[in-house]
């Protein structure tokens, strides 16, 4: 896919800042087991098919994040209602939002791993240029990874946006960490899993972008992930190709 990329020059990059969740971090996987784990643990789930509650659970906290990005609910009622309006879509009485939040992000937080290959190829960047994670998150949860990762032994900023106030795509994060960082924007790669967060909010910015789409989820819907590639400065499905275009 990279052939599509005439202005794939990310020579005059200086620094490096990664996306976290479904980028350096397989977070997609770690909240289905973790939500699995849950259904096994409450009985009155046990009446659904698990895939039933992983599905819809994703749905309604996608749209509850959005809704936290808007500023129209904050953290409390996004953590109350990703269970309780889950619960309600799937007719499950009988099991407390705490008590299946406590369970679930127990449960969540055991099954974090990296994304197949990132690590290494991650671990290789950060020898050679100055790097940095910039991620919307909860600044709990997200120190919790960067502790669990060593993730501070490798970056010199870890930029959380409950600690910033502002969620990507926001530029003010954006602007944000490249004053941290001390460079210009275009000298600034932003690599990360999310269009219209990670790409969008960095084209918005002068980054430059680096979009990461599972060769698997390109294949899912070629056709508008095709249409959406042609703005970052590169598409790559695995994280060699990343190293490939940096080294
Ligand atoms: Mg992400």
């Amino acid at each position: 896919m990279n052939q599509l990329h005439e202005k794939t020059d990310l020579n005059g990059i200086s620094f490096l800042f990664f996306d976290l969740d479904d980028t350096l971090i397989d977070h997609r996987t770690a909240q289905e087991r973790g939500l699995i784990d849950l259904w096994t643990k409450f009985p009155p789930l046990q009446e659904l098919d698990p895939k039933e509650l992983t599905a819809t659970f994703g749905r309604v906290n996608a749209g509850l994040w959005e809704r936290y990005r808007d500023n129209s609910i904050n953290k409390a009622s996004l953590k109350r209602k990703r269970f309780e309006n889950t619960f309600k879509e799937l007719e499950v009485k009988n099991v407390d939002w705490r008590e299946a939040d406590a369970v679930y992000m127990d449960a969540y937080s055991r099954h974090w791993d990296w994304i197949e290959d990132a690590r290494d190829v991650f671990v290789k960047l950060c020898e050679k240029y100055p790097c940095g994670i910039m991620t919307n998150g909860f600044t709990a949860v997200q120190k919790k990874k960067f502790e669990y990762f060593s993730f501070q032994r490798y970056c010199r900023l870890l930029i959380i946006s409950e600690e910033v106030g502002y969620l990507k795509p926001d530029r003010r994060i954006f602007h944000y960490s490249a004053e941290m960082a001390g460079y210009p924007p275009e000298k600034i790669l932003y690599v990360g899993d999310s269009y219209s967060s990670d790409i969008i909010g960095g084209l918005q910015s002068g980054w430059k972008t680096a979009w990461y789409v599972p060769e698997k989820d390109f294949l899912d819907n070629p056709a508008e992930l095709k249409k959406m590639a042609e703005k970052p400065d590169l598409v790559f499905h695995a994280f060699s190709e990343l190293l490939a275009v940096l080294s």
